[in-house]
């Protein structure tokens, strides 16, 4: 009789649409974070919700220390979103980002200042009020230029903002946990523009997430994405 394949064996040969460097970063920093955990259940919940994955993505930033920062409180070119997705966020930093906005339903939010803001920002102070729910996606985005921040913001080309390395890492550990985890369990992404407009809405959770979730080729683009933009830089 074979042997049925631990977590840590699915991991191993998993493929994640990433560059060849950044998805052995990621595996092991997803294996190392599975290899930690006591109850498999538990570690394949959060390979599957992404919480894995993004644990790998927030070490490797806390690794970084980026020099000559623009990034200041109620700076939010950023926060000004192109098309209607936002961005790709995992399943729990869905939850987490719509638990931390659902108490603000009803009132302005960041489309009162500006029609494509992200529904989590404040029109007044144009901070994020969803902060520490933030998704990785927001947290590795910086920039030494405001003003190229704003120009890009306006469909302009500028050098000065950028996507930092974790980004691409945790990228990368969702393909390897959505690889990893084929015909177990689903692992779902989500647009982060419809998770906060829910949100604020006063949509369920459910119902929020329904309307947010992707389709599975979107990971898959923005993998090719992200392979495109490490190849350039
Ligand atoms: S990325 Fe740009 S717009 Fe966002 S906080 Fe930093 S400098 Fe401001
Ligand atoms: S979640 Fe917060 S930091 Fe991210 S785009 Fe929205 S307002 Fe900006």
């Amino acid at each position: 009789m074979s042997k049925t394949p631990t977590l840590s064996d699915r991991l191993s040969k998993a493929r994640s649409g990433s560059a060849p460097d950044v998805t052995e970063r990621a595996r092991r920093g997803v294996m190392a974070y599975v290899g930690a955990q006591t109850d498999v259940g538990r570690a394949t919940r959060d390979l599957a919700d992404g919480t894995a994955a993004t644990g790998v993505g927030r070490v490797a930033l806390s690794g970084l220390s980026p020099q000559g920062l623009a990034c200041a409180d109620g700076c939010a070119f950023c926060c000004i979103l192109s098309g209607s997705d936002g961005g790709t966020i995992t399943e729990a930093e869905a939850v987490a980002l719509h638990t931390a906005l659902a108490p603000l339903a009803g009132q302005p939010d960041g489309r009162a200042w500006h029609p494509k803001a992200c529904p989590s920002l404040d029109p007044e102070t144009r901070s994020c009020r969803a902060y520490d729910a933030r998704p990785m996606i927001c947290r590795a985005y910086v920039s030494t230029d405001a003003e190229a921040c704003k120009a890009v913001s306006e469909g302009r080309a500028a050098s000065g903002p950028g996507t930092l390395g974790p980004y691409h890492t945790y990228l990368a550990a969702i393909g390897l946990s959505r690889a990893a985890l084929k015909g177990v369990k689903r692992v779902a992404t989500y647009a982060l523009s419809k998770v906060a407009a829910g949100a604020v809405q006063g949509a369920s959770l459910e119902d929020t997430l329904a309307a947010a979730r992707h389709a599975p080729s979107e990971l898959e683009a923005e993998l090719k994405r992200s392979k495109r933009d490490l190849s350039r830089a």
